[in-house]
């Protein structure tokens, strides 16, 4: 299968490519390995920057909180979106700022919020009250924002129904967080992780302004907007290129909100995914019968290995194989662990080089977000995702 390449992909410089390609193909690799270029993460950042203009990028750590790209981007001055104390430990022990560090995980623990507020850390997400208590508990005076709820995505990996508040809940909280000492300083939202067009961003958009501006009627004083994630990779469906994509969100924002004094914005996805090349290995090509007419096709890398994504097989990622170009046809493709949850595409069979067998080699492209950090320790004894970074 011939990979095609986003607008992005086509406007970066070949170069940079062609490093983790050299890279990859000079290397032999004995079990599923993430390959990630520190040098597409700065130009991603770059171009995410360039269109963001004046917010500040929290880096959302999850998608991917290797080393290596976390140095990367306080090296560039990014801010860091984190979901744990792990990640607030990670983060300040590669140099980050406590004052650049977000804690915008809605779900805390009490000992996690203390541990942050010693290291420095000054702003905290909450959509709960017994949250609000615990950062007024453990923070006492942190700045505090509400996490609305999203009600409608059209992102290919929602996280609306986990997270958030309505508008009542968000007053009140605004409210009991003045109440318990707290400094509530505005709105976060996620529009869902994936939303490949940025004028899809419109509707929940339409809805966070209504709610900012009530807050402001009531007489609170918001200072600042978290728009979250959401900004896309490249999955074989064209995408705006980085910078277009997050100055058409930024103006949309502008146009509802005005000049809101801080924003700030979290990507994860959009930051590392394109960034990350899997190498993986075809461990098994079968038919279930003689009148099956589909290939079975598995690899030594499956949802509990790192590609956990494909859950209802949203995200749909681009293989490539040494016999591409070759006669192709459908397969079901699956991991190699005995769990038979562990099927990749089924659904919507992926169309792979009739001649594929075992011990060929697959690249999995742009692979850099929600992979290695997914990767379970050793589920049937396979080993978990191994990254390098170059
Ligand atoms: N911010 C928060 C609070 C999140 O939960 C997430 C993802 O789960 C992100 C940012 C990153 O989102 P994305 O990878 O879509 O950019």
């Amino acid at each position: 299968m011939t990979v095609q390449f986003s607008d992005a992909q086509a406007s970066a410089q070949p170069v940079v490519r062609n490093r983790l390609d050299a890279f990859v193909a000079s290397r032999e690799f004995d079990r599923p390995t993430l390959v990630v270029d520190t040098a597409l993460v700065a130009r991603q950042y770059r171009a995410l920057k360039a269109g963001l203009g004046r917010a500040d990028i929290h880096y959302a750590v999850k998608a991917n909180p290797e080393r290596k790209v976390i140095e990367t981007l306080v090296n560039l001055g990014s801010h860091f979106d984190a979901a744990s104390r792990g990640e607030v430990e990670l983060c300040l022990s590669l140099g980050a700022d406590p004052a650049d560090i977000s804690f915008g995980n809605t779900v805390k623990r009490a000992s996690d919020i203390a541990f942050a507020h010693a290291a420095g850390i000054t702003l905290f997400a909450a959509d709960a009250e017994e949250e609000l208590e615990k950062i007024a508990e453990h923070a006492p005076g942190a700045q505090v924002y509400i996490r609305l709820i999203v009600e409608v995505s059209q992102a290919d990996w929602p996280l609306s129904r986990k997270f958030g508040c309505d508008r009542d809940t968000a007053l009140r909280l605004l409210d009991y967080a003045k109440e318990l000492g707290l400094n509530p300083v505005g709105f976060s939202f996620h529009v869902g992780s994936q939303t490949r067009k940025a004028e899809m961003w419109g509707p929940t958009l339409d809805a966070l302004a209504l709610i900012w501006h009530d807050a402001r009627d009531a007489g609170h004083d918001l200072s600042l907007l978290n728009i979250g994630g959401g900004f896309p990779a490249f999955y074989g469906e064209a995408i705006e290129a980085p910078t277009a994509y997050a100055a058409a969100v930024m103006a949309q924002v502008t146009a509802r909100f005005g000049n809101v004094a801080r924003i700030m914005a979290e990507p994860g996805r959009g930051m590392v995914a394109e960034a990350g090349v899997i190498v993986a290995e075809v461990m098994l090509v079968s038919r279930k019968s003689d009148r099956d007419m589909h290939r079975w096709v598995y690899l030594d890398i499956g949802r509990f290995s790192g590609l956990a994504e494909t859950e209802g097989e949203a995200i749909r990622y681009q293989f490539e194989t040494p016999r591409d170009g070759e006669e192709s046809g459908p397969c079901v493709m699956a991991g190699p662990s005995c769990d038979s949850a562990d099927v990749l595409y089924e659904k919507r069979p992926m169309q792979l080089p009739l001649t594929l067998k075992a011990g060929d080699r697959v690249l999995i492209r742009n692979t850099g977000a929600y992979t290695s950090a997914y990767s379970s320790i050793g589920f049937n004894g396979f080993p978990p995702l191994a990254v390098v970074t170059i």
